[in-house]
């Protein structure tokens, strides 16, 4: 069945957007099953629990019920859905015909460790031609490290950095632009990230201006590397804020020291992010938005919430692979729903409230299309908004129009860097001073 494809700004949508409610998404964990090593998540091969996986007629159901229920965006996620090759390729086409918009799947690539071996550019082939002849939309390779070989190191797999530089081109030339993914992490730079307990202002400084060079260093790698699109996952230490009453159901957190920032970190670890993805956005597609950063650095360094509640629960939802059933997001676990086929609507009790964690599957696309829901259904409130912080209306407004210029980070597109230009920040002794700026405004006022 080949169904008319949902788009974002249908009737349909903006009639959701009317009744308070944003364009859904659901997140299928396939499988928790996983082959790497990664200390930062719990689903890593050496962590023993019994592992599941989605039969195909479950996914089928999700998706059905998905397409009925005007979701625009799935993603296929694990553990390593790669591990579930050809269900995951007619699960793809199957939202496809279903007419869902925003597929995605990403994998560590841990089929390209052995890049020098004969068949290689074949195995690559076949790959990139079973997603090319499905609608995923975005595909990523979750990458660590600025440095290839501690990318492997985390991993557990040797040379896969450069076996998935290789496979690169070999996607292009199949019509994928794929997306580097990075979790953010103390070795995304290489060197551990990390300030000192009740640090000084000068300490404060170093440690944002590491963390920007950091991230500038990743950006560069996965340039160099043939990336034309990026985006971070923001760390999550959910195990670290015992009094958030969160309990993961997806396994893809960790209390390890890796994940683990302390608040006055993550306050200027937002910032640092903010400032590369100003520096970078003319050079790749930049996923990561800026208002997010922007509200989540607000929070942590003032303790006070800023940006929009998540609609995770509300509009987002995530099926866990455990046990099949559906969560307001991947770390409410004591929050179970049930078949997302049974049910009824939305709960009565799912307001969009929750600020508990980063999750930015959930916490981006909930700051980026806030504003829109407030503007059908609370207009003074936007203003009084708008008006309140000046600068996060700007980087909303420039986030708009960024990712307008990206096609929406469109992966099966190329990039036009003309229409990115117009977002490049004047590079070499002004940067310095933008950066120095940026961490004196910061570490004033941290405390
Ligand atoms: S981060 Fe991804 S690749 Fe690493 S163990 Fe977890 S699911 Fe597997
Ligand atoms: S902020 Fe969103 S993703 Fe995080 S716990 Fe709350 S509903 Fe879940």
């Amino acid at each position: 069945m080949h169904a008319k494809p949902n788009r974002l700004f249908s009737a349909r949508n903006l009639y959701a957007l009317g009744r308070g409610r944003i364009p859904g998404q659901v997140i299928i964990q396939m499988t928790d099953r996983c082959n790497a090593h990664c200390p930062q998540c719990e689903m890593r091969v050496t962590h023993r629990y019994e592992r599941s996986s989605l039969d195909r007629n479950a996914i089928e159901r999700v998706l059905e019920a998905a397409a009925e229920r005007g979701v625009v965006a799935v993603s296929f996620t694990g553990g390593e859905p790669f591990l579930h090759f050809d269900t995951l390729i007619a699960m793809i086409r199957r939202a496809g015909d279903l007419g869902i918009p925003l597929i995605r799947t990403g994998t560590s690539g841990y089929f390209l460790r052995h890049h020098g071996k004969k068949e290689f550019r074949k195995r690559v082939e076949e790959i990139a031609e079973s997603l090319a002849h499905t609608q995923v939309r975005n595909f990523w390779f979750s990458i660590d490290s600025a440095h290839g070989v501690v990318h492997d190191r985390i991993r557990g797999f040797p040379g896969v950095f450069e076996g998935i530089a290789k496979a690169i081109p070999i996607f292009h030339e199949h019509g994928i632009w794929p997306t580097a993914n990075l979790g953010v992490n103390r070795l995304l730079g290489g060197a551990p990230l990390r300030l000192a307990h009740n640090p000084s202002r000068a300490q404060c400084e170093e440690f944002y201006e590491t963390s920007v060079e950091a991230f500038a260093r990743f950006y560069r790698t996965v340039i160099d590397a043939g990336f034309t699109i990026v985006n971070f996952c923001y760390p999550m230490s959910i195990e670290s804020q015992p009094e958030s009453s969160l309990d993961s159901v997806y396994l893809a957190s960790s209390a390890d020291d890796m994940v683990n920032f302390r608040r006055e970190e993550k306050a200027l670890l937002f910032r640092a992010m903010s400032q590369a993805v100003r520096e970078f956005r003319d050079r790749i597609r930049i996923f990561t938005p800026r208002n997010t950063l922007h509200s989540l650095a607000h929070h942590y360094q003032y303790r006070e919430e800023h940006g929009y509640a998540c609609r995770g629960g509300k509009d987002f939802f995530f099926i866990s692979a455990g046990d099949g059933n559906t969560y307001p997001c991947g770390f409410r676990a004591h929050e179970n729903l049930g078949k997302y086929w049974d049910m009824n609507g939305t709960p009565r009790d799912a307001e969009a409230h929750c600020t508990r964690c980063d999750w930015e599957c959930f916490r981006d696309p909930s700051n980026t299309l806030g504003p829109i829901l407030e503007l059908i259904n609370n207009p003074r409130g936007l203003v009084k908004r708008l008006l309140r912080d000046r600068t996060w209306t700007r980087l909303w407004w420039e986030d708009l129009r960024y990712q307008q210029a990206t096609d929406f980070c469109n992966g099966r597109l190329p990039p036009d860097f003309s229409r990115l230009a117009k977002f490049s920040l004047r590079r070499g002794a002004s940067s310095n001073r933008d950066r120095r700026s940026q961490a004196g405004v910061c570490c004033s006022s941290l405390r």
